[in-house]
């Protein structure tokens, strides 16, 4: 129920902007259908069966671009709304890719390390019809990653008979991969998030955050922020999270995890590092008074339910579709700013756009060009949607929205589609 909601929340925002740009129903109409639809079944060695999606929704600026997420609740409902997002996300940010995403429904935390490469290879099997560095580049989302995508890009060689590189994004350094796409993510989400604090003249030490989640997102954002001075008072991950007033150190969080397997996994023995810390649900953590709250895990985390309950002063969304839109209505009326999950997390779709770009060049850039480039172009997203959002006095989320749904319908009025 909860991913029919995302697809919702996309229907509702795209709504509410598109009246402004006042376009035909007919035009609306494609902006809300996907193009296509795929869904196999991967089956492995031990037998076991997996449903695996892929949704592309639209490639009037160029090919459909998504990741592919490993979870027990990907379905078609949730795949179909993120590839909605990946739509929005691309445009607004103003790179030449469409919107797409991918799924197979299955927990890897019950699989072993050869199931997992199994369950890739057996996507790409199924998928690779479809795909293409021209036609959609898939990409890491929750619980793949870099090493996933190594046999990804491994399996589609195999059937193809060639080097391809640029079929996938976030693939290992050593194989194609780009400098800088492990933390761009979070990367993107602090450009923004100084630009803001200088915006409001704020000292960054004066600024506590609230993190949910602890993976890509989540960690490198309190990392890289930790290292600007900001103060983590809270994190979490699946297991549960951790509260101190006084700051968290993320580096010595993230050996712990590693280490001992969650955030909180050895808190009652006395090896356990953050003895000021205290133990906070991750329900507590997204209701903490910080000046900004990340979620950085999971769809639909702050509803209606709990959106009056919510003391931070901004919302930084790095997961996507954090907040669902009857919570953004509220936490707007509350003058509680959210910076919209397609702006604030593109900094990963940007870089996996340089990635793609140095494959099918063949030729590598440094670290400090693309953090250059990455910069340049999600402030300039930014700036955009700011100025749209106090033109027509509206929400940064439907402004993000106007301004990529503007580039989308153009394209597809100078293709003829429309
Ligand atoms: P990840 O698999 O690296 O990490 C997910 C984290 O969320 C883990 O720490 C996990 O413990 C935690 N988590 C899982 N269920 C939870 C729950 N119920 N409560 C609290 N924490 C929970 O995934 P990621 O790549 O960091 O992605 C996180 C979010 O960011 C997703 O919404 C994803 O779509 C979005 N995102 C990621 C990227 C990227 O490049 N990685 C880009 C754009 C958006």
């Amino acid at each position: 129920m909860a991913h029919k909601n995302l697809f919702d929340n996309y229907l509702e925002i795209l709504s509410e902007s598109v009246k402004i740009l006042d376009l035909d129903e007919s035009v609306i109409n494609r902006l809300k259908t996907p193009r296509n639809i795929i869904q196999e079944d991967i089956k492995i060695s031990s037998g076991k069966i997996f449903s695996a999606y892929r949704v592309q929704f639209n490639n009037a600026r160029g090919p459909y671009k998504g990741g592919i997420r490993f979870h027990p609740d990907a379905d078609i409902d949730e795949v179909k709304a993120l590839a909605a997002l990946m739509s929005i996300k691309c445009a607004v940010v103003d790179i030449p890719l469409g919107g797409g995403k991918g799924g197979v429904q299955c927990n890897p935390k019950d699989l072993s390390k050869k199931e997992i490469e199994e369950i890739a290879r057996g996507w790409i099997n199924v998928m690779e019809p479809y795909i293409g560095p021209s036609k959609d580049i898939p990409a890491p989302d929750v619980y793949t990653n870099p090493q996933i995508m190594g046999y990804m890009m491994d399996e589609y060689e195999s059937i193809k008979k060639e080097s391809v590189p640029g079929i996938i994004t976030g693939k290992p350094l050593e194989i194609g991969g780009s400098l800088g796409r492990g933390t761009a993510t979070a990367q993107g989400g602090v450009y923004i998030l100084l630009d803001y604090v200088k915006t409001l003249a704020l000292n960054p030490k004066d600024c506590t955050v609230a993190v949910q989640g602890f993976g890509n997102a989540g960690f490198y954002a309190s990392k890289i922020l930790h290292s600007h001075g900001f103060k983590i008072i809270a994190v979490s991950d699946s297991k549960g999270g951790i509260y101190s007033e006084n700051g968290l150190d993320p580096n010595l969080i993230y050996e712990n995890k590693l280490k001992y397997g969650s955030i909180n996994a050895s808190y009652n023995e006395e090896k356990y590092l953050f003895k000021d810390a205290k133990l906070i649900s991750n329900e507590e953590l997204l209701e903490l008074k910080c000046k900004f709250l990340i979620p950085s895990a999971l769809d639909g985390v702050i509803t209606k339910d709990n959106a009056k309950k919510i003391q931070a002063e901004s919302v930084l969304e790095l997961a996507n579709g954090p907040v669902t839109s009857e919570a953004d209505e509220i936490l707007n009326n509350r003058n509680i700013v959210v910076i919209p999950d397609v702006l604030a997390n593109a900094g990963g779709v940007i870089v996996s756009y340089f990635e793609l770009v140095q494959n099918i060049q063949n030729f590598y850039w440094e670290e400090e060009e693309i953090q250059i480039k990455l910069k340049k172009l999600i402030l300039k997203a930014f700036s955009e949607v700011i100025s749209s959002a106090n033109k027509y006095n509206i929400s940064l989320r439907k402004s993000a929205y106007l301004v990529a749904v503007k580039r989308i319908v153009t394209a597809m009025k100078l293709r003829g589609r429309i």
